[in-house]
């Protein structure tokens, strides 16, 4: 049913006179306002989504502190969150396949072209015409409802909660990331970074098959999680002892089959180039300085292979499949979470990091 109006379920301001919903808008650095927005119109072949869990992502902390990431600055107000699930109340046209009111789904955040040479070729996240959630200027969903092509919503089965169903955005990343790193059964891995791009990478690549994962981080907490996930973490500050050393006496002194970048700076990206043997490859999804100064004579010498991760295409299916198989369990990198109402708080804190901290998700009232 199409809400007549929209309020807080938890006891906060209601929004009158109608079709209005409660949105959380960007004007600046660290210049978070709430604002009301007109409900959106499904257009055909969309469907209106009511949105109930957005995780907060690290691009989202990125233009919140420093109000642009590269090339993409937030020049008007902006609404952050892409990592999201929602429950369909709309579709615009002819019922579509098994998107109708009422079901549970998640919600790929990129809405290509569908017609340019990247797109009919399979590499729609290649697509420059590309609109993609809370990238400027796109909005996002830290708000109530949003219109999205039913072709890009994917129905979460009973098992599968909303807040798995958000995470299946971080988890796109993972899977193609892993695509990329072509690890073969029973190879072995390099992850730098273990944030929760770098845990759901790990966590992917020991699902596919991958006998050892090494995980370089510095904080002990996160290193602690990832142990507790069947990773092998590596302290990279760590003054017992050269990481590559340990790496390469696990690996009979070849190294990793593969090495996929999480952290996002050069002396990361220097450790994997070195870490990966003769004929490897190196996957690099951080995002770190524009020109990193790296050993580039280690992809000379061993023929590396480099590539880039720009999010993700085809992922999602595969991705909800992992999770429902239980091949892959994202839910014990939640460790914080904040209903709709105190989502500037949540931004807040989330931006001042902290060590005991991996992903926080905003959870929407229920109606
Ligand atoms: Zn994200
Ligand atoms: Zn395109």
């Amino acid at each position: 049913m199409r809400p007549s109006s929209s309020c807080w379920a938890d006891g906060a301001e209601a929004i009158k006179g109608g079709s209005r919903v409660k949105a959380l808008v960007l004007h600046g650095p660290l210049d978070l306002r709430w604002e009301e927005r007109p409900l959106p119109e499904p257009q055909m072949g969309e469907a209106l989504v009511r949105i109930t869990a957005v995780g907060i992502c690290g691009s989202d902390l990125h233009y919140y502190r420093h109000g642009r990431i590269g090339r993409f600055v937030v020049e008007k107000p902006l609404i952050l969150g892409h990592e999201c699930a929602g429950e369909v109340v709309e579709v615009a046209g002819p019922a579509a396949g098994n998107i109708k009111p009422g079901r549970r789904v998640a919600l790929e955040p990129g809405i290509p072209c569908w017609s340019c040479p990247e797109c009919r070729t399979g590499q729609y996240n290649l697509c420059r015409s590309v609109r993609f959630f809370a990238t400027p200027p796109i909005d996002g969903v830290f708000c109530e409802y949003v219109a999205h092509p039913v072709n890009l919503l994917y129905p979460l089965p009973d098992q599968v909660g909303e807040e798995e169903g958000a995470l299946l955005e971080p988890l796109s990343v993972a899977v193609q990331a892993c695509r990329k790193a072509a690890v073969p059964p029973g190879g072995s891995a390099l992850v730098s970074g273990a944030g929760p791009i770098g845990l759901v990478t790990m966590l992917v690549l020991i699902a596919s098959g991958a006998s050892r994962v090494f995980v370089t981080e510095p904080y002990s907490f996160r290193r602690r999680l990832a142990a507790k996930l069947g990773g092998y973490p590596l302290d990279p500050f760590s003054t017992e002892g050269d990481i590559l050393d340990v790496i390469n006496d696990l690996t009979k002194g070849r190294g990793v089959d593969a090495a996929i970048e999480c952290a996002g700076n050069a002396a990361a990206l220097a450790a994997c180039l070195r870490a990966t043997k003769p004929g490897g490859r190196v996957v690099v999804v951080g995002l770190g300085e524009s020109i990193p100064q790296v050993p580039m004579q280690e992809v000379i010498d061993k023929e590396l292979g480099v590539f880039g991760v720009f999010r993700y295409a085809n992922t999602y299916e595969q991705a909800l499949e992992l999770v429902c198989s239980g091949r892959v369990d994202v839910k014990p990198l939640v460790t914080h979470r904040f209903p709709f109402a105190d989502a500037i708080a949540a931004m807040q804190q989330a931006a001042t990091g902290g060590e005991e901290r991996m992903k926080t998700l905003i959870l929407m009232p229920k109606y």
